[in-house]
């Protein structure tokens, strides 16, 4: 498959000799391991503040490719989907995947060997057991009043 993210003339390794703060708009786009687990639906705890993932995927995510369907304009259909920036990152943080490339480095850690940036494919995510790739279900056909019996555990 070929890579929908442009990793092409990016600097070794680029994320181990800047701050998240440093890097380039292609750089930063790059971080992406296109695992789509930001694209599942979520159910948090009022009380607890407790984040449980559900396999029930945003109406935009294609299950086969992993991918936003309509990602420059998705906020046209979904005005609820985050920009991942450096300034919104900290705000985030708590509910995004502990896999994900923008949270690891956030958190002083690397980056898995099977990251595209360090395997030289996109498939490696899907490969390592990582992605939630043909693995949802629709938004479409699940109320929401069922998304409780679709909590999953992360793939890590
Ligand atoms: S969880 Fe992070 S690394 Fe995975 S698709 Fe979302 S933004 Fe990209
Ligand atoms: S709009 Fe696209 S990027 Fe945003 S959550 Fe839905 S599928 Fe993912």
């Amino acid at each position: 498959m070929s890579d929908p993210i442009d990793r092409n003339g990016l600097a070794p390794r680029f994320w181990e000799t800047k701050r998240l703060s440093q890097l380039s708009d292609k750089e930063w786009e790059a971080l992406c391991d296109g695992c789509g687990k930001c694209c599942l639906n979520k159910l948090e705890d009022d009380e607890t503040g407790e984040v449980a993932l559900t396999r029930v995927a945003c109406r935009l995510f294609d299950d086969a490719t992993c991918r936003c369907t309509q990602y420059d304009i998705r906020h046209q259909f979904v005005p609820e989907c985050i920009v991942l920036t450096m300034s919104t990152l900290p705000l985030h943080a708590y509910w995004l995947p502990q896999t994900c490339a923008y949270k690891l480095l956030w958190e002083g850690k690397p980056l898995p060997d099977w990251h595209p940036l360090i395997s030289g494919s996109p498939d490696s995510v899907h490969q390592a057991g990582i992605s939630i790739r043909d693995g949802t279900v629709s938004e479409f056909e699940t109320p929401e009043d069922e998304w409780e019996d679709h909590i999953i555990e992360e793939p890590t």
